[in-house]
């Protein structure tokens, strides 16, 4: 099964994919600017739109990662901003990590400060980021450290939104680590927190094939809110 045939009553259409796919061109040339402007200074683009669900990208550019330097998740920082606008949720965006942290105590960039700044209508962080297609699944969600019942209404939401595509949960990726946005939603923040791993074939704004994945976690993402604000 396509993802096109998982979801006859909404695939995008021709129309859809041209507005998902220009919307994400203009919103990585806008990271793109932001990343640019950031210079040595590690700055995060913030949307608050008073949503339950609040998406994150901590790794749209090179990163410190548990003390080494990492490559780019590719296209996760735009891919967060055009979710974020399209579910209607609050975005925090990394636009630059160029410094050294080993532990979330000691990190204090404006990525960080917005995450211990969140407004109490937060419920739960989603990370976005970026694997190899070589994994295999299209999605892997990570329910990081101490799972409750949020992670457990998230993971059953997007596995039944996304059921066109292979969506696997912990692994190959589980955000367990300490160092991850999930971990320190979960034992940090008291908020709920899960891990969203893209394959790199959703993943790119000038490819128009990537724009049904796009929507499809846009969407998927949209439920995750609805469910989350029901069960407040
Ligand atoms: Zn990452």
């Amino acid at each position: 099964m396509t993802p096109f045939d998982a979801n006859p009553s909404g695939a995008p259409g021709g129309a859809d994919v041209i507005d998902i796919s220009s919307r994400w061109r203009e919103l990585d040339a806008r990271f793109k600017r932001a990343r640019a402007g950031a210079g040595d200074d590690d700055t995060a683009l913030r949307e608050d739109r008073s949503s339950a669900v609040v998406l994150t990208a901590p790794h749209g550019t090179k990163h410190y990662r548990a003390g080494a330097m990492k490559a780019a998740d590719l296209h996760t920082g735009s891919l967060t901003l055009l979710a974020g606008e399209v579910a209607q949720v609050s975005t925090v965006v990394s636009a630059g990590a160029r410094t050294a942290w080993e532990t979330w105590d000691e990190r204090d960039d404006e990525f960080a400060r917005h995450l211990r700044e969140l407004p109490d209508h937060a419920r739960m962080v989603i990370d976005i980021h970026g694997m190899g297609d070589h994994h295999g699944p299209d999605f892997c969600l990570g329910t990081g450290p101490r799972p409750g019942p949020l992670e457990r209404l998230a993971v059953e939401v997007l596995r039944s939104e996304l059921a066109g595509f292979e969506v696997a949960v912990d692994a190959p990726f589980d955000a367990r680590p300490h160092y991850t946005v999930t971990s320190l939603a979960q034992r940090h923040l008291g908020l709920g927190g899960l891990q969203i791993e893209v394959a790199a074939r959703w993943r790119s704004p000038h490819d128009d094939a990537a724009a049904p994945g796009a929507t499809a976690l846009s969407r998927a993402l949209t439920a995750v809110e609805e469910r989350l604000r029901d069960a407040a």
